[in-house]
């Protein structure tokens, strides 16, 4: 197989990366679940990546959900409090996921 090396180039698509507001690494989309602020109280967490809204994200992995939780990660990122049930979904999530 023949190809030129634009064409390597252009099928290099880098991915959009996302911080974890727990560990603070830049990891790719679907290695993170998003929550999303959809007004002045409300929050979703946001499985699909799609919604619209100030979005925070966090790794697809418990340890940083309670890392986040202890450092209140998502409360700084959206500057307001985030209610508990929220890091409940999450870790419903998480468990859906992983399970
Ligand atoms: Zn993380």
């Amino acid at each position: 197989m023949l190809r030129t090396t634009t064409e390597k180039f252009m099928k290099k698509n880098k991915p959009a990366l996302r911080r974890c507001t727990a560990c603070y690494e830049m990891k790719e989309k679907h290695e993170l679940i998003r929550v999303v602020r959809i007004n002045a109280n409300g929050f979703v967490v946001d499985v699909s990546g799609k919604k619209d809204g100030r979005g925070a994200y966090i790794c697809l992995d418990e340890k940083c959900l309670e890392k986040a939780q202890k450092s209140r990660g998502l409360e700084r990122s959206f500057k307001s409090s985030v209610p508990k049930e929220i890091y409940e979904i999450i870790k419903d999530e998480l468990s859906t996921q992983n399970g």
